[in-house]
């Protein structure tokens, strides 16, 4: 294969970002997601505007912020399993968690972000359909540990995130995005984190808060 030339990659960068933009609705933000991308993918990005990123691994993500330090401090989103022995790195490096799963990891998250003078934006991932592949409450769950997950401070509850399954079709997908938003709503959270490569604008339609966007925006991840 050819490497493509800079040139090339910054202008599809951008005729895709404007693309985008062009179409999200008003309560919509873009949250490019660029694991398996390259540090300057993301320079790219930034130069086109774009301040918000997301990425699911620890290690690729700090070797990138790195390489970025000369920029100004960009907005990072943790979208990848989050494990307990990465909580403190992880609230070190990134602003806004979407991956909160469990009462012991918001626990967690509260007391290490109290250690570090730290006040993490968090979202909580919840399952509205059975999905064996992924973490995450049920809304049940989630209801009947309102109480405690609501009270994190120093950390900040946002709001929900959601995965719709593996192969679920469009009305489907339409009807758990709705379920998201309204059940953030429902418990005063102003955000919902839904909506991917293949369905962000229907996520928009629902009211997502952001769309995460890897393969759409970037290309390929390698
Ligand atoms: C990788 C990933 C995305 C982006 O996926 P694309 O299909 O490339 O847009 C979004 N959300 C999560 C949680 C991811 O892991």
């Amino acid at each position: 294969m050819v490497a493509e030339p800079d040139g090339d990659l910054q202008g599809r960068l951008q005729e895709r970002l404007q693309a985008i933009r062009a179409e999200l609705p008003a309560h919509t933000r873009l949250l490019a997601v660029s694991k398996g991308q390259s540090a300057a993918a993301i320079r790219q990005a930034v130069a086109l505007g774009q301040r918000s990123f997301g990425e699911s691994r620890l290690q690729e993500a700090q070797a990138k912020q790195r390489e970025l330090a000369d920029l100004e401090p960009l907005d990072w989103h943790f979208i990848g399993r989050l494990q307990a022995n990465k909580v403190r790195p992880v609230l070190r490096a990134f602003g806004t968690i979407h991956v909160i799963d469990s009462l012991a990891l918001a626990q967690r998250v509260q007391r290490i972000a109290a250690d570090e003078g730290l006040a993490p934006r968090v979202l909580f991932q919840v399952k509205f359909r059975p999905d064996a592949a992924k973490g995450g409450f049920s809304v049940a769950e989630l209801q009947q540990l309102w109480p405690q997950l609501r009270e994190l401070a120093p950390a900040l509850p946002v709001g929900l995130m959601t995965i719709t399954p593996l192969g679920l079709g469009p009305a489907d997908s339409a009807a758990v995005f709705a379920e998201c938003r309204a059940l953030a709503d429902a418990l005063s959270l102003p955000e919902c984190s839904m909506g991917m490569s293949g369905d962000w604008r229907m996520a928009g339609a629902a009211g997502s808060s952001w769309v995460r966007i890897g393969s759409a925006l970037f290309g390929q991840r390698v």
